[in-house]
């Protein structure tokens, strides 16, 4: 008999949970074959998301040949490629995967459980992208948390499911090798595959990974809690794009980042990050509806600006607000963006151009190399103050204030808007106040080489704030 492997977004092959138990759990006559399923319908051509994604799947084949474990890619709906794939090799009887528990993926799942069980084939899951799944941390009444504190004190109490360090090569088996019946899907992926652009193929895999991982361990962890607030310092550690892949599973993280002595109180405030990720992943869970409709019922009324010229001056980083445009186009130009950065474009997005947080979420959801639908959503939702955000809707960053005092000197603002490399530290975070005669003599003329503001900031919070308060 034959057992498929189903990998997802748990592209590595150490301390892969479902991986792991099947090998532990099979029998000595029973075959273990790589499984990858791409259904069209799911994929976001052109996009980095997609884009980033793929490298890393692409690197994920390769890495699994070498290690004796052939991925066979399956192409179509899930069902239907299944149906497809067990036609072809009826011997295939078993099946794990790493299950996800909210979203798109968890539909799917549920679909495809009903699927296996009506073709008799034994489906096995496991929970194995977070530290703590989405039903694992509930209040004494048995009710999920809301809000992230007390979610937070509950969550570093509990003890971690440890970093398994096997990987597929320790058990000394070698993988099933049917590809040769699966020519046209070979092809298909060929082709998706080259279409990534070349840069986007360094960074991916373990390797790189743990790169940045040990870097950060070694080097930054220990002013982590004051430097992650800086976009012109790179004091974060820039794994979400490994963890999103699965590329490095976040057990290694955890483990890493506690049994290592650097840090201090420091190191808590990353390991608390890694907490808000666990916290999105239940509140999505608990709230099937959020990428739609607001958390908060009572402002599932709120009248949002569509209005496409805010939303295409916001996407274009031509608002006239200098650390705006410079965290847009850190995102456009490498498809990962400080969290700090992050905050202030979705703050500028809903509460000064009152536009739509579904529109800032759909399109972080194609640009991000690191998009995570439940962080994204909760992180835009966070920012819209429709979501998680303890503090109410009066929670309003003033854009040039957050400039000034996360890029007081410029050094990103510059970095990422040439335009403005020249202008003197006391106009460079207020282009428009510049005398004209310093625009002429640094070479940016606001309204021609750099953009006027497109709204006044004091006038737009209180508009956002009357149209909190109307609800
Ligand atoms: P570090 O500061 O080194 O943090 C380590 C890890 O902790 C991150 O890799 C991430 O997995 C987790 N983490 C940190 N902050 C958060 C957070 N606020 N919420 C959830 N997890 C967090 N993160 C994503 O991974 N994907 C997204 O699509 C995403 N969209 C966001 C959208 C908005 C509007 C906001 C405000 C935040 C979003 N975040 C998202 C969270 C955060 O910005 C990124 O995780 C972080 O910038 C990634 O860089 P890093 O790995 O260097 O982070």
């Amino acid at each position: 008999t034959i057992t498929g492997m189903w990998f997802r977004k748990d592209l590595r092959l150490v301390d892969n949970t479902a991986l792991i138990a099947l090998m532990k759990e099979r029998n000595v006559n029973e075959s273990v074959m790589g499984i990858f399923n791409i259904n069209p319908l799911q994929l976001k051509k052109g996009t980095l998301n997609h884009q980033a994604f793929f490298a890393a799947v692409e690197e994920f084949s390769q890495e699994a040949e070498k290690a004796e474990l052939p991925i066979h890619f399956i192409v179509g709906e899930p069902e239907k490629a299944f149906e497809t794939l067990k036609k072809a090799i009826p011997e295939l009887t078993k099946i794990y995967f790493n299950r996800d528990e909210r979203g798109y993926g968890k539909k799917r799942d549920e679909a495809m459980l009903t699927f296996f069980s009506g073709y008799k084939i034994q489906a096995n899951h496991f929970q194995d992208s977070h530290l703590h799944g989405v039903t694992e941390i509930k209040k004494d009444n048995g009710e999920a948390f809301k809000v992230f504190t007390p979610y937070y004190n509950r969550w570093k109490k509990l003890r971690k499911p440890l970093f398994q360090k096997e990987e597929f090569a320790d058990f000394g088996v070698k993988g099933a090798d049917f590809r040769q019946l699966f020519k046209e899907e070979q092809k298909y992926v060929s082709e998706l595959l080259a279409e990534i652009p070349t840069e986007l193929k360094g960074e991916v895999g373990l390797q790189r990974a743990r790169g940045y991982l040990s870097r950060f361990i070694d080097k930054k962890v220990a002013s982590y809690e004051v430097d992650r607030d800086y976009p012109a310092i790179k004091g974060t550690s820039r794994i979400s794009r490994f963890l999103r892949t699965g590329e490095l599973s976040i057990r290694e993280v955890y483990h890493r980042l506690n049994e290592s002595d650097e840090g201090g109180n420091s190191r808590d405030t990353y390991l608390k990050e890694l907490c808000w990720r666990d916290f999105y992943n239940m509140i999505y869970a608990e709230n099937p509806e959020q990428q739609t409709l607001e958390i908060k019922e009572q402002y599932r009324g709120l009248h949002w600006n569509q209005n496409q010229g805010m939303l295409i001056a916001w996407k274009e980083r031509k608002t006239g607000f200098p650390i705006v445009d410079a965290g847009m186009r850190q995102l456009n130009q490498t498809g990962w963006m400080h969290n700090r950065l992050r905050m202030i474009v979705a703050s500028f997005l809903t509460k000064d151009l009152l536009t739509d947080w579904r529109l800032g979420e759909a399109y972080f959801s194609q640009q991000l190399v690191d998009y995570d639908s439940a962080s994204n959503i909760g992180g835009w939702q966070w920012a819209a103050s429709t979501g998680t955000d303890a503090v109410p809707y009066f929670r309003i960053f003033n854009p040039t204030l957050q400039g000034k005092k996360f890029d007081s000197d410029g050094t990103f603002i510059r970095f990422y808007v040439p335009e403005l490399a020249n202008v003197p530290i006391a106009y460079l975070h207020e282009p428009q106040k510049m005398p004209l005669d310093i625009q002429k003599q640094v070479g940016c003329i606001v309204g021609t080489d750099y953009p006027e503001p497109i709204v006044d900031h004091q006038k737009m919070r209180s508009e956002i704030l009357s149209l909190f308060k109307g609800q």
